[in-house]
């Protein structure tokens, strides 16, 4: 298959509430994840980083004019591959190991997922075909899929339940939300209402079956979430949404689990 040229990797949309939210739109709707951008007085914060198959520092040095700490809501490829370009990396503990030498073996082909994760993806609701590009375009002349790999980080950061991630002016609450992966983590600011879910929580084919997933503990997260008092979810993927979603959202998923 012949890949044409991207225009630009990242594309980005300013947000209320100091926040950008930047996106690939030539990844594939299963692995492009959302990197938001948030602005501190002291300190900026990066919710995940993408696939890391171009800079994303290069591309946000104009919105960045301060030490920048890189969250991980959990090490999945496609939020985890720009890590390596920050100093601070801030993980869960549970995926730290993973974060320093990512056991994907970061192919940009879905021919890497093993047979039965295809099956499980396209079963979930994702079109994943056998052996494709994850990426629908080149990010430059020359590029080569094939030459790929997922870059380790350092996390110079662990977090747990209830750690504190300060920018100065505002103060996010780490969320410990085991299911899709054991240290997923949200980011909770109370003061705004807004949370960052990650893939605990995203309006679209929610993924608890994968070898290191727990139906068990992904439930609880759910039950955890219904309570709190959002006002807005931006989440790993797809739009974010607001309290009333988030609800349906849960509802539908707690009632696929106890029917
Ligand atoms: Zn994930
Ligand atoms: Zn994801």
């Amino acid at each position: 298959m012949t890949l044409r040229l991207a225009e630009r990797w990242f594309e980005r949309r300013s947000l209320d509430d100091g926040i950008t939210l930047l996106w690939e739109p030539h990844v594939i709707p299963l692995m492009r994840c959302n990197i938001w951008h948030v602005r501190g007085r002291d300190r900026d914060l990066m919710v995940d980083t993408g696939m890391g198959v171009v800079s994303l520092r290069d591309a946000t040095k104009d919105l960045i004019d301060k030490p920048v700490t890189a969250a991980a809501t959990h090490s999945h490829a496609d939020h985890v591959g720009g890590h390596h370009e920050f100093e601070d990396c801030l993980i869960h503990r549970l995926e730290a190991a993973n974060l320093a030498k990512p056991n994907q073996d970061g192919s940009l082909y879905t021919s890497a997922f093993a047979p039965s994760v295809l099956r499980y993806l396209n079963a979930a609701g994702y079109e994943v075909p056998a052996d494709a590009p994850l990426i629908t375009a080149l990010p430059h002349w020359g590029y080569d899929p094939g030459a790929y790999e997922l870059k380790g980080a350092t996390a110079t950061r662990i977090v747990d339940e209830g750690d504190v991630v300060d920018l100065g002016d505002r103060r996010f609450e780490v969320l410990h939300l085991p299911g899709h992966s054991p240290g997923s983590i949200g980011l909770w600011e109370a003061e705004s209402g807004i949370l960052f879910s990650g893939d605990c929580v995203y309006d679209g084919p929610l993924l608890d079956g994968f070898s290191h997933s727990s139906i068990t503990d992904y439930v609880a997260s759910m039950k955890r979430l219904r309570d709190l008092p959002v006002r807005v979810v931006h989440a790993g993927h797809d739009p974010s949404f607001g309290r009333a979603r988030l609800v349906s959202l849960i509802d539908d998923y707690l009632a696929k689990q106890e029917p």
